[in-house]
């Protein structure tokens, strides 16, 4: 049997103190083991940490930017260190196989604080205007709030800039896995980062998230889930006037234009596939909507299906992450799901005996207005969608409450004149890589604000005009 992971204690003020709150087991969703306990924090730990957090932001901000990049740089050294015990724990609590664990959940990430740093290094936190001088200020103490699909990778996207920035944070996890930010706060420590400036207090939502999101000692809230809690943080930011920087859902569009050769129609199908299953189909941008020409619909089924055969569950598809987010993916696939003409094109693959896996799935004829065409999944299940002409592939890729990700493939120029009609924060064009120094962030319901590199710096400054 496989030792527990056990963390009885929070990080807070630079110290390591026992959680008052009760303890809470996480499971490893491949498994459906236990895999690790903590301890939660208790509402005095919540005040405890934003006091210090508090009390450690003057200091912090007035650190001098060389410092401050010399503390992130060498965070960035302590994790390329460590990648492998990341890697190991990210395995045990979300569930991704090993090789995904590293490359996506840790090196991603890595590559984040990298460019984070440079951005640092160069960013001009003072200028001049007329006979004003604008200076860009820390906002304060940024609690930040995160999800269980990247346990790693959607802290640092959010704790990092805002530390390159001279704020403060207060950190609470996902409940679903919050492991992975112990490390982060041992990699925090082991960089010298000074006490208080970062401090992790893991709860529920609803009680520690939720008095993060009121509380009046807290200065932004910066959230990464889904659309409906974000839509409540919102809110109840409101009370206390609060900034507040949302990334949510998404129903990212891939889009291949008329003028695609077979050669790039071949291609776009893979990426698509690939990006659609990346992580279980549990990134938020994932490319779940392919929309091809209609002539072309008999020859992407065939590609799609061939594509989707290669993700066997157990191996290359990890699990969900937990057995409600099984039901939920599995109602996508009922009838009626992607309205009446809807097929599944896909046969379904072995799932392993435990573990919340699902069988990958393209689902292909799907009506535009359909539950599928419509709501994000979080799960390994692509939806095709036929378009009359590339101005009908646009308007069915804007047809969306959405609007994070998206992808377009076709001639080069004409592939970047859609781009531009795109109302998404993302595009990436012909296989364009993503790049770990471009802000990123929705349009529309997908969010408010921008993360990572200096976009990501800039979202938690404060500007000020003095005249003289
Ligand atoms: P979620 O249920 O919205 O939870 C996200 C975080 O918010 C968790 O830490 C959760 O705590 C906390 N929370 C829940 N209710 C709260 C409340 N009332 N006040 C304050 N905090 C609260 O999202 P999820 O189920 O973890 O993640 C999946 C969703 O996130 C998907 O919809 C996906 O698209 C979206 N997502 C978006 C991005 C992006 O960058 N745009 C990235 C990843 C995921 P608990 O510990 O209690 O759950
Ligand atoms: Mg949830």
């Amino acid at each position: 049997m496989i030792e527990l992971i056990h963390e009885p204690d929070l990080y807070i003020d630079g110290r390591w103190t026992p959680g008052g709150g009760t303890d809470l087991e996480v499971e490893n969703p491949a498994t459906e083991e236990v895999t690790g306990r903590i301890t939660q924090a208790s509402t005095e730990d919540v005040e405890t940490a934003i006091a210090a957090a508090r009390a450690a932001f003057g200091p912090w901000a007035a650190t001098p930017v060389a410092e401050r990049a010399a503390v992130l740089r060498r965070l960035g050294e302590v994790l390329t260190e460590r990648a492998d015990l990341f890697a190991h724990i990210i395995n045990r609590e979300q569930g991704s196989p090993p090789r995904v664990a590293r490359a996506l959940h840790v090196d991603t990430p890595i590559a984040v604080v990298d460019a984070t740093v440079e951005a640092l290094e160069r960013f001009e936190f003072r200028s001049e205007l007329r006979n004003s001088l604008i200076l860009l200020e820390p906002v304060g103490v940024v609690a930040a709030i995160t999800p269980w699909n990247l346990p790693l990778h959607q802290v640092v996207v959010k704790v990092v800039p805002a530390l390159a920035a001279g704020a403060t944070v207060v950190l609470k996890p996902a409940g679903l896995t919050p492991l992975a930010a112990f490390e982060l706060a041992r990699a925090f420590e082991a960089a010298g980062l000074p006490a208080g400036a970062f401090n992790l207090v893991p709860g529920s939502g609803r009680v520690v998230g939720d008095l993060l999101t009121r509380h009046p000692g807290v200065d932004q809230v910066s959230f990464t889930g889904s659309t409906p809690v974000g839509r409540s943080i919102a809110a109840a930011a409101a009370e206390s006037l609060k900034r507040v920087t949302l990334e949510l859902g998404g129903k990212s569009a891939s889009v291949v234009l008329a003028g695609a050769s077979d050669e790039l129609l071949a291609k776009a199908v893979k990426i698509t596939v690939a990006n659609c299953f990346l992580n279980g189909g549990q990134t938020c941008t994932a490319l779940s909507r392919l929309i091809v020409p209609a002539g072309k619909l008999e020859q992407v089924e065939e590609l799609a299906a061939a594509a989707a055969e290669k993700y066997v569950p157990g191996s290359r598809l990890g699990p969900l992450i937990s057995a409600d987010q099984r039901k939920e993916v599995e109602s996508f696939l009922e009838p009626g799901a992607g309205g009446a003409d809807a097929v599944t094109v896909t046969s379904p693959l072995g799932l392993p005996e435990r573990g919340y896996y699902v069988s990958p799935a393209v689902v292909s004829r799907v009506a535009p207005d359909s539950r599928l065409a419509q709501e994000e999944v979080f799960g390994p299940v692509l939806a095709v969608l036929a378009a009359g002409s590339d101005d009908d592939a646009v308007a069915l890729a804007n047809n969306s409450i959405y609007g994070l990700g998206g992808a377009v493939w076709g001639p080069d120029e004409a592939a970047l004149e859609v781009a531009g009609r795109l109302q998404t924060g993302q595009v990436d064009v012909n296989g364009g890589a993503f790049n770990p120094a471009a802000p990123f962030g929705g349009y529309k319901q997908s969010g408010i604000g921008r993360e990572i590199g200096e976009y990501g710096i800039a979202d938690v400054l404060e500007i000020k005009a003095v005249q003289r």
